[in-house]
């Protein structure tokens, strides 16, 4: 029996599940609200765990010659320039997860999914289609758009991202949570001199980030910091002064690479809780709109690349019953989701301790031993990685899962 499903929005999530399904023999069609498909922002960090997904979904040759594979990631005093902590993405970290750790412009990683796409003859994909409302019956699920027109197929997966209206309608009508960290994004070209790995800086309430993309001639640079002026997403909070300000203590280097950022857009970070029941019927949620989170652990775009792959196979297993697949899907997804979601806040705490708690969390990071380096990511980035059971949040609700 032939499947036929519509995705909502045309992001990495959204254009990595059309792929996985085209990959099965699933006929896709995606529809994308703005003009054209494409991402805002610069870089991207893929863990080994989605350089796996690109893998099996076919896209590796349309990176190649784009994608950076840093030699390491480091972490340093934003102040004293000392380095605390480095993890070499050498040939054993290579070994270990069975693919390597790369960073890439974002553009072109969605522009070698479309590619990839555009060759199953299996996607079909739909610009400046905005969906307004979804509906659903026992046959069929469909899209409401805003141009008047209704588009309806076996089922229907919502990749809307951080402010799904898909989602609002169908399980959380909640804003997302704004954190009172602002972040600035400056890509530019990569000056003479800088190492081919990813940098973080860190200091209280502050961060600096800086690796290589575009096949290395650019730097892609991020700056955040927690906003002390007003309320998070108001004019007078997190300012370009602000920011200036906040980064007066930073060492000489870093400064000069923020004051050289271009700044014409900041980005308030927001992230949701773990919430259950993202599959329902014939729609489900996928990515951001199911499970937006911090960027710390640099895993959102990651773990929308890993539903990806899971939706398609779910599909696959169940043909003709995409109620029951979205149910399967969600299922595997929600665990791990949900507490790299919730990792990733802590994570994000770690790297902006001041003071105490800052000494100790250099003196525990100094003291790691090789191996203990790699344990804290196993369960992460290890294709046989298991979910520690103490990963999991209290609050998530398994139980919703089964019912
Ligand atoms: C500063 C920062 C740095 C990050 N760094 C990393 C990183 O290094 N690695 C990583 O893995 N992740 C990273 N992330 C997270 C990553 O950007 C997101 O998790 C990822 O882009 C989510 O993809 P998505 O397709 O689910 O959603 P989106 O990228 O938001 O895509 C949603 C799409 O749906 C469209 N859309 C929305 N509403 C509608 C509608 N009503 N109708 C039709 N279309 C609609 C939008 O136009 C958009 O194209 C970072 C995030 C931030 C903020």
């Amino acid at each position: 029996m032939s499947t036929e499903i519509l995705i909502a929005g045309g992001g990495i999530g959204g254009v990595a599940t059309a792929l996985a399904c085209a990959r099965r023999g699933i006929t896709v069609t995606v529809l994308e609200r703005a003009a054209e498909f494409g991402e805002v922002g610069a870089g991207l960090q893929i863990g080994p765990n989605a350089w796996r997904v690109l893998r099996e979904l076919g896209v590796l040759d349309g990176l190649a010659g784009r994608a950076v594979l840093p030699s390491r990631w480091a972490l340093t005093d934003i102040t004293t320039g000392e380095e605390i902590f480095s993890l070499p993405f050498g040939e054993a970290f290579e070994e270990r997860y069975g693919a390597p750790y790369a960073v890439m412009h974002r553009g072109e990683l969605l522009t070698a999914l479309i590619t990839a796409c555009r060759g199953t003859g299996l996607v079909t994909l739909v610009p400046g289609k905005e969906i307004t409302e979804v509906g659903q019956d026992g046959e069929s699920a469909t899209a409401h758009c805003a141009d008047g027109t209704s588009l309806t197929a076996d089922a229907l997966v919502a990749a809307d991202g951080l402010r799904s209206v898909i989602r609002a309608q169908l399980l959380d009508a909640e804003p997302p949570l704004l954190s009172s960290y602002v972040v600035y994004r400056g890509p530019g070209p990569r000056p003479e001199g800088i190492e081919d790995a990813v940098m973080l800086y860190v200091g209280d309430g502050i961060h600096y980030m800086q690796y290589p993309i575009s096949g290395g001639t650019m730097l892609n640079r991020v700056a955040s910091f927690k906003s002390t002026r007003g309320e998070p997403g108001t004019d007078e909070w997190g300012t370009p002064q602000e920011l200036t300000e906040k980064f007066a203590g930073a060492m000489a280097y870093v400064r000069q690479a923020v004051a050289e950022m271009d700044i014409g857009k900041r980005w308030p970070l927001c992230d949701r809780k773990p919430l259950a029941g993202w599959a329902q019927g014939r729609i489900t949620l996928l990515g951001d709109a199911a499970h937006p989170m911090n960027q710390y652990l640099a895993q959102g775009a990651c773990q929308a690349l890993e539903d990806a792959l899971a939706l398609g196979a779910a599909l696959a297993e169940t043909p003709g019953d995409p109620a029951a697949a979205f149910k399967s899907y969600e299922a595997a997804r929600f665990p791990r989701s949900s507490a790299v979601q919730e990792l990733t806040r802590f994570v994000g705490d770690f790297c902006h301790f001041g003071g105490a708690a800052a000494l100790l969390r250099d003196h525990f990071l100094a003291r790691l031993s090789a191996e203990d380096r790699y344990a804290y990511t196993d369960w992460l980035y290890r294709a046989d990685g298991t979910l520690p059971s103490r990963a999991l949040p209290a609050h998530v609700d398994l139980y919703a899962l089964r019912s």
